[in-house]
């Protein structure tokens, strides 16, 4: 099989196909917990190319996203030095909102063959079948799930704690090991929000370039 242009330099994959994956999401702001999901799925599934995906409109979400340029930017510093990984800027250009069958079927056309996975958390596994077209996400790529705490609000920022009940899923899907890591966009926001909060405590939750960024673009001032 002809590598698709953007497979890494030198991958073996001349016996299988290309592996790649999509984890989407809104990345307002992206924290410390998806970048240890990036790493568990590119070296757990083998990807040969990871895209990052920050949201345009979000279906499902009602707060109004920070601007998707920021969003990107920061993305850019979160997992840009992660190898294989593309951060990719369609779903914030495409009109109207964003659903990830759509994507799938953008990127099933653009590496023909390959192998489609979807990294999620738990909570977003559970509510998997409110998708959009869910049934046609499902055939298009492997679902591999990291676990999620059961408490992802506001003063979520603890690294303990329990985790979401995936027992009942009636979905086919792989697992990703990964410790609980009980940090929200959520939590980020709220602790920038606080009147008093430091910066070094912020780049506990987000990746130190990201704190930096936050800070001198005032983001996430007000409380949510
Ligand atoms: P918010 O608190 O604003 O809802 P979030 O922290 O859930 O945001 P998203 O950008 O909505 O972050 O999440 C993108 C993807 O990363 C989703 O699949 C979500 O399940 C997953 N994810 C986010 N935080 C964690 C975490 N702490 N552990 C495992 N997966 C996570």
């Amino acid at each position: 099989m002809t590598p698709h242009p953007e497979a890494p330099q030198g991958a073996d994959t001349a016996d299988r196909p290309l592996r790649v994956g999509m984890f989407g999401g809104a990345f307002d702001p992206p924290h410390r917990a998806h970048r240890t999901l990036a790493e568990a799925a590119l070296t757990q599934l083998g990807l040969d190319v990871l895209h990052i995906l920050p949201t345009g409109q979000a279906w499902h979400k009602s707060r109004v996203l920070t601007p998707a340029e920021h969003r990107l930017s920061m993305c850019q510093l979160a997992f840009g030095d992660l190898p294989n990984t593309r951060i990719d800027s369609r779903e914030v250009r495409r009109q109207g909102p964003s659903y990830t069958a759509d994507t799938l079927q953008e990127l099933g056309a653009e590496y023909p063959g390959a192998e489609l996975f979807l990294v999620l958390g738990a909570d977003q596994l559970l509510a998997f079948k409110s998708w959009v077209r869910w049934p046609e996400v499902l055939a298009q790529a492997t679902l591999a799930v990291a676990k999620r705490a059961t408490q992802i609000g506001a003063d979520a920022v603890h690294d303990d704690g329990e985790e979401m009940d995936l027992s009942g899923v009636d979905l086919p899907f792989r697992r990703l090991a990964m410790p609980l890591k009980n940090i929200s966009a959520t939590a980020v926001r709220a602790h920038v929000g606080q009147p008093v909060s430091g910066s070094s405590e912020l780049a506990v939750l987000v990746p130190e370039a990201v704190a930096s960024y936050i800070s001198q673009h005032s983001l996430y001032q007000k409380p949510p």
